[in-house]
C-alpha cells in the first residue's frame, strides 16, 4: 500500500503513531521503536504493510520504504511541503471514507514542485482543493458584510473573500484575483504576495 506521512506522534519508549493517507482512507498505525527501522518523517510517500495485533486495536506499521521526491534534498521545498501535508490531518481525521481526490491532489504536487516555486505551487493545488470541496468563493460576496465587491478585495481564512474596508487585510485588485480563482494561476502575484496568500492557508485548510 502506498500513501502520505501526515501526522507522527510519539508514545512510549520512542515509539510513534503514525497517521498515513492513502487513496481511500486514514490509516492510524503504530511504529515500534529499532534501529534498523528506515527512517520516517511527517510529508514522506511510503510504501508499507499493516499487521493486526489481536492486543492492540491499532495495526502494527511495517516494511516501510520511502518514496523519495527528486526535491527531497531541497529544504524550502520539503519544508514548504510539510506544513501543507499536516494540514491534512485536522482536515481529514474523522472522516471514514477518503475522497482519492486528496491523494491524488499530492500525487500531482509533488511533481509539479520538481520545477515550480513550492509555495506558488501548493497555493495552486489548496485553490483546487477549495474548488473540489466547493468553498472556493468565486461570487465575491463579502463574507463580513455580504454585499458584492466591486473594487478592493481582500482575503481572509481559506480564502474568503471579504471587503478591504469591512476588514484591515491587504487589499486586492479584485482583477487578480479573479486571475487567482478562475484560472488558478499566480503570475500576477509578486513573491511577497504569494508570501501572504501562504500565510492565509498555514491558518488551515
Ligand atoms: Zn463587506
Amino acid at each position: 500500500m502506498q500513501g502520505y506521512i501526515i501526522d507522527i506522534k510519539a508514545v512510549k519508549d520512542d515509539d510513534l503513531i503514525v497517521s498515513i493517507l492513502t487513496e481511500n482512507q486514514i490509516y492510524t498505525t503504530y511504529r515500534f521503536y529499532g534501529a534498523r527501522h528506515s527512517n520516517i518523517n511527517v510529508g514522506y510517500k511510503i510504501d508499507f504493510e499493516l499487521e493486526s495485533n489481536m492486543r492492540s486495536s491499532i495495526p502494527r506499521l511495517k516494511d516501510v520504504i520511502q518514496l523519495g521526491f527528486e526535491w527531497i534534498f531541497d529544504n524550502e521545498k520539503l519544508y514548504c511541503w510539510q506544513r501543507f501535508i499536516k494540514l491534512f490531518y485536522p482536515h481529514l481525521k474523522d472522516i471514514e471514507d477518503i475522497d482519492n481526490f486528496y491523494f491524488k491532489l499530492l500525487d500531482k504536487l509533488s511533481h509539479k514542485m520538481i520545477k515550480q516555486n513550492a509555495k506558488r505551487a501548493i497555493c495552486k493545488s489548496y485553490l483546487k482543493l477549495l474548488q473540489h470541496e466547493g468553498r472556493l468563493h468565486t461570487d465575491f460576496t463579502c463574507f463580513l458584510c455580504e454585499n458584492e465587491i466591486l473594487e478592493d478585495i481582500s482575503l481572509v481564512r481559506s480564502f474568503m473573500p471579504v471587503h478591504s474596508t469591512c476588514t484591515y487585510s491587504k487589499a486586492f485588485k479584485i482583477k487578480k484575483v479573479e486571475e487567482l480563482f478562475f484560472e488558478k494561476s499566480l503570475i500576477l502575484f509578486e513573491d511577497e504576495e504569494v508570501d501572504y496568500l501562504w500565510n492565509i492557508l498555514l491558518q488551515g485548510l
